[in-house]
């Protein structure tokens, strides 16, 4: 794109309409309208032509970066290729027109999908019971802590403190606190993995929960889980596991089988949701034997033949979602796990870590890894040795743009000074790999031989550098036309 996308407002012209109705021969019932979501004379409301619009919001899409059209290592996030097939068996009729209110009789089927996608979900986990309603990752946390908090309080003591380790995902401290909880936070050792001694000296019988990102934020596995879980349940409290990046562990490894007591899931990460883009996810849970009771209602339940919904359950944390949560990504979720079967479940575990390692392996000696631990999904590197040039972690990220490739996360996790967390996971070809390994390698060149282009970058985008605090801190959010 070479020259700049006007405003809609600018491309506006007093009657200009997409399309015009022949006059009414028949009398005007103004009632209707009263129906309709239309408003009528909005001040400075545009007015534009049909090739206008259209080609006004294409022209915009073309401008953003999206996992369709390029390689998107956006570490963390997990922005991988969604297969299709799975939107196209979501967007059946009977599974968009199924009304939420329905008989139970009615929707047999829609019920069996849920509780065939719970039964994967133990499966696949080693947990005991799943609840598919949580909206998101974070939404799953809240309410996992939740059901640790009834437990506990009904035991007599909802105690006071949840541990969590430096290298955790930022919502997990987020989450305890909603509910309640002082965050205790343990210090990663030179391995960048919780040590089991300071577990030990930490855990005492206020602590509630440990809450343990798993692999962790630097894409490394915490190999002592059982140990922790251990000193946890020693002491009475509860080990809550952020699977958010399950894609690293599918068929390999099942945290129910590791004493974990709750975990969630991202099915808009690992199941065949995209992630971004402002659509819906859902953050299921799954929770041992004795956490059950707790579970939010609704609870379906099989009853010879049936399914049936039980909302009646006295110790529930109640309802975190309306009706049966986001049900159009449980179906994409199931879709995907039955496409894949056990087999390439574990393929996709065995391909997200193979590429990550991949990448590692060739930028090792070109960029700073702070860590040396072998990784699982992803790796952490460092802007250390180009910050001797100038060049820091967002150079290096905008100048990939012009490279056509979407930078990772930057300055996250934070004990990585000027991290680069790269993800690349599974669904890329070696080529894309290579393309953004020559593409890192050349930038590190730069950094040596011509800074300056990189603290310029990106020049070949849309827009050039922006200036980020501005726009936060100064947001214009109004046409003056
Ligand atoms: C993405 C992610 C989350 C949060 O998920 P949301 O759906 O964005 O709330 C939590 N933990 C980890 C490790 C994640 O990667």
């Amino acid at each position: 794109m070479n020259r700049r996308e006007p405003l809609i407002f600018e491309l506006s012209g007093e009657g200009k309409r997409a399309f015009f109705l022949p006059p009414l021969d028949v009398p005007e019932k103004r009632e209707i309208l009263e129906f309709l979501p239309c408003r009528e004379n909005i001040p400075g409301f545009p007015e534009v032509s049909e090739p206008e619009i259209v080609r006004h919001f294409t022209r915009l899409a073309q401008t953003n970066f999206c996992v369709d059209t390029t390689f998107y290592p956006l570490g963390s996030c997990t922005m991988k290729y969604s297969p299709k097939i799975n939107e196209k068996i979501a967007g059946l009729s009977h599974f968009l027109t199924i009304h939420p209110l329905a008989q139970e009789e009615l929707v047999q089927g829609s019920l069996e999908l849920i509780k065939l996608l719970e039964d994967y979900l133990c499966r696949i986990t080693g947990m005991a019971y799943f609840t598919l309603w949580p909206a998101a990752g974070a939404h799953g946390e809240l309410t996992g802590m939740m059901m640790i908090r009834a437990a506990l309080t009904r035991r007599g003591n909802p105690r006071k403190i949840v541990l969590i380790p430096d290298s955790a995902h930022g919502t997990n401290p987020s989450s305890a606190h909603l509910c309640g909880y002082h965050v205790q936070e343990i210090k990663s050792n030179e391995e960048g993995t919780v040590d089991v001694e300071d577990l030990e000296k930490m855990m005492t019988d206020e602590v509630a929960a440990l809450m343990l990102t798993n692999p962790n934020t630097l894409g490394i596995f915490e190999k002592d889980i059982c140990r922790l879980a251990e000193i946890v349940h020693r002491r009475g409290g509860f080990v809550y596991m952020d699977g958010a990046n399950m894609n690293a562990l599918l068929g390999k490894f099942r945290p129910g089988d590791h004493g974990v007591d709750v975990i969630h899931l991202n099915l808009h990460k690992t199941f065949s949701t995209p992630h971004g883009g402002g659509g819906p996810g859902a953050g299921p849970v799954g929770v041992t034997e004795e956490l059950e009771p707790f579970l939010p209602i609704p609870v379906i339940k099989r009853e010879g033949e049936r399914l049936v919904v039980e909302n009646n359950r006295p110790l529930s944390i109640g309802r975190v979602r309306t009706f049966f949560g986001n049900f159009l990504v449980l179906v994409k979720a199931l879709a995907y796990i039955l496409s894949l079967g056990d087999e390439g479940l574990k393929q996709v575990a065995e391909i997200a870590v193979l590429n990550s390692n991949y990448l590692r392996k060739s930028l090792e000696g070109i960029f700073h890894l702070k860590y040396s631990s072998p990784t699982l999904h992803e790796c952490v590197f460092s802007d250390k040795w180009q910050r001797e040039k100038g060049v820091q972690n967002i150079d290096i990220a905008k100048r990939l743009i012009d490279f056509g490739l979407h930078p990772p996360t930057m300055s996250f996790p934070l004990i990585v000074q000027g991290a680069l967390m790269i993800e690349p996971t599974e669904t890329e070809s070696k080529v894309e790999l290579d393309a953004f390994i020559e593409a890192m390698k050349q930038i590190a060149y730069e950094a040596e031989k011509n800074p300056e282009i990189l603290k310029t970058a990106p020049h070949r985008a849309y827009v050039r550098r922006l200036d980020e605090v501005a726009a936060a801190r100064n947001p214009v959010l109004r046409w003056k036309g």
